[in-house]
């Protein structure tokens, strides 16, 4: 099977981000002047401390000294409030930057081809679409704000003690190589500790879970000794690693301190050969000093969280990959260009190598013919459904849907077949738009007409009709009603090619007849191929494959095979033994052809 989705590379990623935020450049640039003021506002609080200093030493006008106590709340009180100002504005940004790209994802995913998305598993999908999501989105209303206004803060704060005196900014770097070395081991050091602990406590959730899921068992076996002793040393396991790791960001937490403590020893070395050789006043040391000292939040922001932006840079990449890197959303489905045929060339398949499912299938399914497949349980029935609805691929031999491989037909000509199965899911939300995913443009007449085509004529006593709130706000399908619902939007796609598995299985014995009648409707001038469960629905078809172990071993008109001493003759006395078709079900006794020899 293929690899996982894919994942953009850092100057798509770089493209993407750009093209997202394009449409809040005005906003962006208020975010810009707002963090652009928050700071020059906090700069202004050291600066007129220092003010305050120098008038202290100079012995100045209590005027001046009241006049920077007022300026200092102000500068404080202006420099909170633009701060956050400029951070909400800038989580509002990138709130809807990330819903757009949310968006995106989530419609390329459900457009994906079933294959692609069976070959990367679900959970990678799951993971794109949930995981990432929300470490990317938590980043982006949390982290990058708050790292973006530190970055101004600090950003400014060089440039004020650069303008004080260049000296000054010189001191303040001697903090710079401990902090870059801290940062270094920091990153290197902490992946494989991370892992370790994630590994660990997922070791503890499992022994866990067993001794919860196993609990009759442990407790009649008297077992519970073993299962708590399992469950301790995985937790100390998990504990090492979880101290393993808070060590590490201690180590990190010190070197980061002792560099503030060298950075500011700097700025005060430099601040006292000033003021000795009379080049800046004690106020502008002092002020050098304290400005210094303001830059500790902001510059533990920025080490801290690189982490957690690094973090949502993978995930952004991920998600672009899926945004960009899938093919276009399918023109809707319809007939295209005319009802093709299906043929399988000694098809085989197998989930595990050691394990052929399928094994030299060969089948020509006619353009409108009906087909179905029967056999026991595990012959491979769903499987060759899925080898041809496209979601599974062979591993030996050609399956194609006219004149396409059946696994690209999603990606050339997407919407020409459909495959139901008993796993219907029904969408939360009005019963119309439900329908209306199979049909976009399709007014309420038409669904109405799909629905009582395939016999769901129940929507007419919903309260709200076709308006009907379906889920847990307002009607709760039962299972045969979704099949049916699953039905009408098939009518309503009109692929020209339909598979159906199992997909009447539920429908309680009083409705099967109804809707078998609905089904002749709706496959009718349709290439289909139908795994029957009920033998009375397989004699409605054109012709009968009989599977056993991954092998076709009968095949031929339905009466053909009923009249000759087969396998399916075997399966159709089981089914009628069994209860089948009790309700007065007659085998069609006009044999058309002989039926076709074993293979
Ligand atoms: P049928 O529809 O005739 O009951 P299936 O095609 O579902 O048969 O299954 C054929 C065989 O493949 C069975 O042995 C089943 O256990 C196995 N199988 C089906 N699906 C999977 C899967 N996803 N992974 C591994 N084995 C599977």
């Amino acid at each position: 099977m293929s690899a996982l989705l894919p994942v953009a590379d850092g100057r798509t990623t770089w493209a993407a981000a750009r093209r997202l935020l394009r449409p809040h450049r005005g906003r962006l640039a208020l975010v810009a002047g707002l963090l652009l003021l928050a700071a020059a506002a906090g700069l202004a609080v050291p600066a007129l401390l220092g003010v305050l200093v120098q008038t202290a030493t100079t012995g100045g006008s209590l005027a001046v000294v009241g006049a920077c106590v007022a300026g200092i709340v102000a500068a404080a009180l202006a420099a909170a409030a633009l701060g956050a100002l400029g951070q909400t504005q800038m989580a509002r940004v990138t709130e809807s930057a990330l819903a757009a790209l949310r968006e995106d994802v989530v419609d390329r995913v459900l457009h994906l081809p079933a294959g692609q998305v069976e070959a990367a598993g679900e959970g990678d999908v799951v993971a794109r679409v949930s995981g990432d999501v929300e470490t990317v989105g938590e980043a982006a209303t949390g982290v990058l704000p708050a790292v973006t206004a530190a970055l101004f803060s600090v950003v400014v704060a060089l440039a004020g003690l650069g303008a004080l005196d260049w000296r000054f900014a010189v001191g303040a770097l001697a903090a710079l190589p401990l902090q870059l070395w801290s940062l270094h081991r920091f990153r290197r050091r902490t992946p494989p500790v991370y892992a370790e602990a994630r590994r660990a406590e997922g070791d503890r959730a499992q022994a866990v879970l067993q001794a919860v899921h196993g609990a009759p068992t442990v407790l009649a076996l008297r077992d519970a000794d073993a299962h708590l002793d399992a469950v301790a040393a995985t937790s100390r396991t998990a504990i090492a690693a979880e101290m393993r790791g808070a060590t590490l960001v201690g180590r990190f937490a010190n070197g980061a301190n002792l560099a503030e403590a060298l950075g500011l020893g700097g700025v005060l070395v430099a601040g006292y050969l000033l003021v000795a050789s009379d080049t800046a006043g004690v106020g502008a040391a002092t002020a050098a000093a304290l400005v210094f000292h303001r830059l500790f939040g902001p510059m533990g922001v920025l080490l801290f969280q690189a982490d957690d932006l690094a973090l949502a840079g993978a995930g952004l990449a991920r998600l672009v990959g899926v945004a960009e890197g899938s093919p276009a959303r399918p023109a809707p489905p319809g007939r295209g260009t005319g009802v093709p045929a299906i043929t399988l060339r000694d098809a085989a398949f197998a989930y595990r190598p050691d394990l052929p499912v399928l094994d030299g299938v060969t089948l020509d399914v006619a353009p409108g013919e009906r087909v179905a497949l029967v056999g026991t349980s595990g012959a491979g029935k769903s499987t060759l459904a899925r080898l041809v609805a496209g979601t599974l691929q062979p591993t030996a031999g050609r399956v194609d849907v006219g004149d396409v491989p059946a696994h690209a037909v999603h990606r050339t000509r997407p919407g020409r077949v459909v495959l139901v199965d008993q796993d219907v899911h029904t969408f939360t939300g009005p019963l119309a738009a439900d329908l209306r995913l199979a049909a976009p443009d399709a007014d309420d007449a038409t669904l109405a007409a799909a629905l009582d085509a395939v016999g769901a004529t129940w929507w007419a006593d919903l309260p709200g009709g076709l308006a009907e709130p379906l889920g847990p706000e307002g009607t709760t399908l039962r299972a045969d009603q979704a099949q049916q619902l699953a039905l009408a939007r098939v009518l309503l796609a009109d692929p020209p090619v339909v598979l159906l598995d199992e997909a009447t299985a539920d429908l309680p014995r009083s409705q099967q007849a109804a809707l078998d009648t609905a089904l002749d409707a709706l496959l009718a001038g349709r290439t289909a191929v139908v795994v029957a469960h009920r033998l009375d629905q397989a004699v409605r078809c054109d012709r009968v494959v009989v599977l056993e172990s991954g092998r076709v071993v009968e095949q031929g008109a339905p009466a053909d095979l009923l009249a000759a001493d087969g396998p399916f003759r075997t399966l159709w006395s089981a089914w009628r033994g069994a209860g089948g078709g009790d309700e007065g079900v007659t085998p069609p006794t006009s044999p058309r052809r002989s039926a076709a020899p074993l293979r």
